[in-house]
């Protein structure tokens, strides 16, 4: 039997007069009923804004749109509403409409890098395919603030049948991310197809998914979803829990229905100031996570869009977070803590510094304790010359089709069989009086 708060009860019938509560696992009745408006949120928590305040929060809304679903609204706790972690990811703030010198629309040029519609290729053997624009919840913290709930950018049957022949043009393309937007609000027989069509490329090793519905519509996850994604493996889905407070008894079905349908699951979480930015509350989220045999896989520093500045903090912040967890914690509840730099440059992965000094055949390590420890390097290591002719070498590569290719960046620097010895940005004096002789 389904077990309903209080709050979730006054929530179901300040918005349906009379409506069965049975709605509320109806994910379709959260998607009719979603609070758009700053009015309705007032109403639905008994709180109310200041004249002033309110007609910021709307000028806020008509920029960035408004959008919360009742479960996810009824996480809220009113009696202190702004320092609520799930009232600062859903509702506008009018610091949203301060933008700083150094904000971009587009700060991963996501854009720039996008040969077909809905799809940005940044990495050689992957890319992102943008398959909806609208979410059941509008995070406030988008990086896609720029594109979602925008009726101009929702990808037509023409637009997703180019971005899937895109897909089957580019043979090195193994890994497929379908992101938006949220692709769990697309109807089930449009994602079926999807994922039909893209599993039909040979090419086509592994199907992601990053999606927030288990978070704010856990109801989404449908026995029927679950049998349809269950018929497209291999699949992965990765979801965006940021604060352990959304791990909920419905958000906990949602996730055990996925992972008892096979599909390994991931988090993604985002640094956000006021939310989580604290060692205590990011282990809490994580632990909470592997027991729900969810697997941590990246925490981001808060990207650079516009609107975004009071939600980010120093890089230092997310170091001491993993220098907290890393041994303090098992290794597989330690997220990769990541900047997605500017400009396309992609996710850079941010650590402590463990390794303190070394010499020709010793590293002097530290451990999270502080303990300072050596370890002996081997005297006895034969370097073996690579010259990636891997027929005459003594490992057992043996793949009939070793898709081979050159190596790229600080790899070919550090292979033998390349004799590049720097990689020299082209865009300085010194090169132009070069190229000038
Ligand atoms: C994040 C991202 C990916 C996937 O990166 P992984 O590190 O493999 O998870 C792929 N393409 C784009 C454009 C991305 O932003």
């Amino acid at each position: 039997m389904p077990i309903y708060s209080t709050t979730q009860q006054e929530i179901a019938e300040k918005i349906e007069h009379g409506s069965e509560i049975s709605h509320w696992e109806d994910w379709r009745w959260h998607i009719r009923h979603t609070i758009q408006d700053i009015g309705t949120v007032e109403r639905l928590l008994g709180i109310e804004f200041p004249e002033k305040k309110r007609k910021q929060l709307e000028e806020t809304v008509e920029r960035f749109p408004l959008r919360i679903t009742p479960y996810y609204l009824s996480l809220i706790q009113a009696d202190d509403y702004e320092n609520d972690p799930v009232f600062m990811q859903a509702f506008p703030s009018e610091k949203e409409l301060i933008v700083e010198s150094y904000d971009m629309a587009d700060p991963l040029a996501e854009d720039t890098d996008s040969p077909a519609a809905c799809i940005t290729h940044r990495y050689p053997d992957r890319v992102l395919f943008l398959v909806s624009n609208v979410c059941a919840m509008y995070c406030r913290h988008c990086t896609r603030k720029r594109k979602v709930g925008d009726v101009d950018s929702i990808p037509d049957d023409r637009e997703i049948r180019e971005a899937i022949a895109y897909i089957a043009d580019h043979p090195r393309i193994r890994d497929v991310l379908l992101s938006g937007g949220d692709p769990l609000m697309l109807p089930d027989d449009r994602l079926d197809w999807i994922l039909t069509e893209l599993q039909a490329i040979p090419h086509v090793e592994v199907i992601r998914i990053g999606t927030r519905a288990p978070v704010v519509l856990p109801y989404r996850i449908t026995e029927e979803l679950a049998a349809i994604l269950a018929r497209h493996h291999p699949l992965w889905i990765n979801t965006h829990f940021n604060h352990p407070r959304e791990i909920t008894t419905s958000s906990k079905q949602a996730l055990a229905r996925l992972a008892d349908a096979g599909i390994p699951l991931g988090n993604q979480t985002v640094l956000l100031a006021g939310v989580n930015d604290c060692p205590r509350i990011m282990r809490s989220l994580m632990h909470k996570l592997v027991q729900n045999r969810v697997r941590p896989y990246y925490m981001y520093q808060c990207d650079l869009s516009e609107g975004l500045a009071h939600f980010r903090t120093p890089v230092g912040k997310g170091i001491e977070i993993i220098e907290s967890l890393i041994g303090h914690t098992s290794g597989f509840a330690v997220p990769t803590y990541v900047i997605d730099a500017p400009g396309g440059a992609g996710k850079i992965p941010i650590m402590p510094n463990y390794l303190i000094s070394w010499s020709t055949n010793k590293v002097v390590l530290r451990n999270y304790e502080g303990v300072i420890s050596t370890y002996r390097e081997p005297d006895c290591y034969l370097p073996v010359y690579c010259d990636r002719n891997c027929e005459e070498c003594s490992l057992q590569l043996k793949l009939e089709d070793a898709d081979e290719s050159k190596a790229v960046g600080i790899e070919k620097l550090l292979s033998d069989y390349d004799e590049t010895i720097t990689l020299v940005p082209q865009d300085t004096d010194r090169i132009d009086r070069r190229n000038d002789d």
